[in-house]
């Protein structure tokens, strides 16, 4: 039963991969690969095919390359290499020696470009791109065949060799398989496998001149490595005939399966790179380490743990079906996952000052503080009271409606941790009029929070002592997009026009408690009755906090479900 329980749940592309298995298809190996091109940060999306291909070959005793696809260099970034590395580690994945990279088969790939023209299937064609376009025909029109088509094999070879030579300018020639012009699927009308391109690549710099297409040096990449199945995302389901086609006339080491599967979307959110580059590049966002993206830096920077990420990739599970996932399911993930590992602390985001009027002027009193109901381990800690203290400015209303429990004059509440306090007086500013300082009296009789008489509150407030307190910036994110799906860009709209205005916050002069001086960057804490929140790991120094606000406590996901199953 348990061994059920632990085993992940099943998918169509496991389904598969035992099946071979048993049939011994590929020899009993399971070798998959994660193929990001360097053209930007890895999002959660990349995250669910990272978790896809290395969970399937960890389960299969198989192995998953790590391949960069840097076939396109005019996009590509060393930048981007870089980061891309960090966060497929940070996200708990280790390659070991599987570290490769397309362009490292340049050579390889340019020989296989010969071996086609030699067999008769590929061809230098002298059109323009925009001819090429026009030759192509459409979904309803058959193609028709370039008039270079049928140049010899000797011919082709020499012009191909002077193509590589960099005898000729940009776009003057580019190689073409040779399959069917009249083909229904657009894919098959003898696609472009290499162009010339004078730009320097990262790691091959000036040594070409030619550039192969992702069709070509994709399939051929996967059977160099000896991949066995080849997992991509449904776009390329068309592409698969040419996948076959290319592996299918040249002598290659093996033949890999391509299984396509649908992509993660989320709700409120760009996923392509194309469209995160325009928000970094724009200015909408601070970077792409940015905590309102869906990058993994974001994400990361945000508070959102691997743990986290790792079981929403679980959750969400792997099908063929184009869908959108909840933002809030996501959310749900990282809560359960802070809700087990984080302190809790407390903090005061709008502060309001109260002082107890009856509380002796030099004492202090450092109480004893839970860390972490949840797990009994993480101990306790001290907090200061004193005299002055600062509550969160929401937790008070001078003229409470009916339904409002917390502070209000003349009303008694508990402060977490330590006493009964009741407000006596209001002081206000006198020209705004804005509440600005609450006089409270404390009942000595009620240290730890309860009252010997037996007698009840309604509310538990969090608070700081204000001489102990620390000052921190606090950053509370929201939705980056007003409408649930921004890249659906009909009637002339840009997915930059639903740009949630107010998806950043900035709060100054939050108070925290003493024992978060010294937080270290990264560190995640629940600020008790606010959410979770986690040091930002670039602008927070010890002299100079910044929180990032990673997750609120408010759980709507837990809300969907518990109503779904009202309903039923
Ligand atoms: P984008 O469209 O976001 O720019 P991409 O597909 O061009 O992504 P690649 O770097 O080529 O990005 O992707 C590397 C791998 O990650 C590919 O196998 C791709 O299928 C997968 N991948 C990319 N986006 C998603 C997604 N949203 N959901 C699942 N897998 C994805
Ligand atoms: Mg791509």
């Amino acid at each position: 039963m348990s061994t059920v329980e632990s085993s992940p749940p099943p998918n169509f592309i496991r389904t598969i991969i035992a099946e071979d298995m048993r049939t011994n298809r590929h020899g009993g190996r399971v070798a998959t690969r994660f193929p990001p091109e360097p053209n930007g940060y890895l999002h959660i999306g990349h995250a669910k095919s990272i978790c896809l291909n290395f969970g399937l070959a960890a389960e299969f005793g198989g192995t998953c390359n790590f391949r960069f696809d840097d076939t396109n260099p005019s996009k590509e970034d060393i930048e981007y290499v870089e980061s891309i590395m960090y966060d497929v580690r940070w996200l708990g994945f280790d390659w070991g020696d599987r570290l490769y990279y397309a362009s490292d088969y340049f050579e390889q790939l340019y020989g296989y470009a010969l071996d086609l023209i030699r067999a008769g299937k590929a061809y230098v064609c002298s059109l323009s791109a925009e001819e090429i376009r026009d030759y192509r025909g459409t979904l309803t029109q058959p193609g028709k065949d370039s008039p270079y088509r049928n140049r010899s094999v000797e011919e082709n070879l020499d012009l191909f060799r002077r193509m590589r030579a960099g005898e000729f300018k940009d776009g003057e020639h580019v190689l073409r398989a040779k399959i069917d012009m009249a083909s229904p699927n657009l894919n098959m009308r003898d696609p472009v496998l290499y162009r010339i391109r004078r730009v320097n690549h990262h790691r091959t710099g000036d040594r070409w001149v030619i550039y192969p297409m992702y069709d070509f040096a994709h399939g051929l990449s996967d059977a160099i490595e000896g991949i066995t199945h080849s997992i991509c995302t449904m776009e390329y389901e068309d592409h698969r005939p040419l996948y076959d086609w290319i592996l299918d006339q040249l002598d290659v080491p093996c033949h890999p399966q391509q299984i396509e599967f649908a992509r993660l979307n989320l709700s409120y959110t760009v996923m392509s790179k194309r469209r995160l580059l325009q928000l970094v590049e724009k200015g909408y966002v601070r970077g792409w380490d940015d905590p309102r993206l869906p990058t993994l830096a974001g994400m990361r920077r945000r508070g959102f743990t691997p743990e986290a990420i790792r079981r929403f990739c679980e959750l969400i599970g792997v099908g063929k079906k184009e869908s959108t996932v909840d933002l809030a399911l996501l959310e749900y993930c990282v809560r359960e996952d802070l809700n087990r590992r984080a302190p809790r602390v407390m903090a005061v985001v709008r502060p309001l000052k109260m002082v107890v009027v009856n509380y002796p002027e030099d004492q202090v009193e450092w109480l004893d503080a839970v860390n972490n109901p949840e797990d009994p381990a993480m101990g306790t800690r001290k907090v200061p009271f004193s005299r002055e203290l600062y509550i969160e400015r929401e937790d008070f209303m001078e003229d409470p409606p009916r339904k409002f429990f917390r502070l209000a004059p003349g009303r008694e509440v508990r402060l977490r941790y330590a006493y009964f306090v009741r407000c006596i007086d209001v002081i206000k500013d006198e020209r705004t009029g804005e509440v600005i300082e609450l006089r409270c009296t404390y009942d000595p009789e009620t240290r730890g929070g309860g009252a010997p008489d037996g007698r009840q509150v309604k509310a538990t407030l969090h608070w700081v002592s204000a001489p102990h307190a620390v000052e921190a910036e606090v950053r509370l994110y929201d939705k980056l997009f007003l409408k649930a799906n921004p890249a659906d860009e009909k009637n002339g709209t840009d997915f930059k026009d639903h740009i949630n205005p107010d998806s950043l916050q900035v709060l100054q002069s939050c108070k925290v408690e003493p024992g978060l001086a010294q937080a270290t960057p990264g560190s995640l804490y629940q600020f008790e009755r606010l959410g979770y929140f986690c040091v930002d790991a670039v602008d927070s120094s010890p002299g100079a906090l910044v929180f990032n606000r990673t997750v609120t406590l408010r759980d709507t996901w837990a809300k969907i479900v518990n109503a779904g199953k009202q309903k039923e």
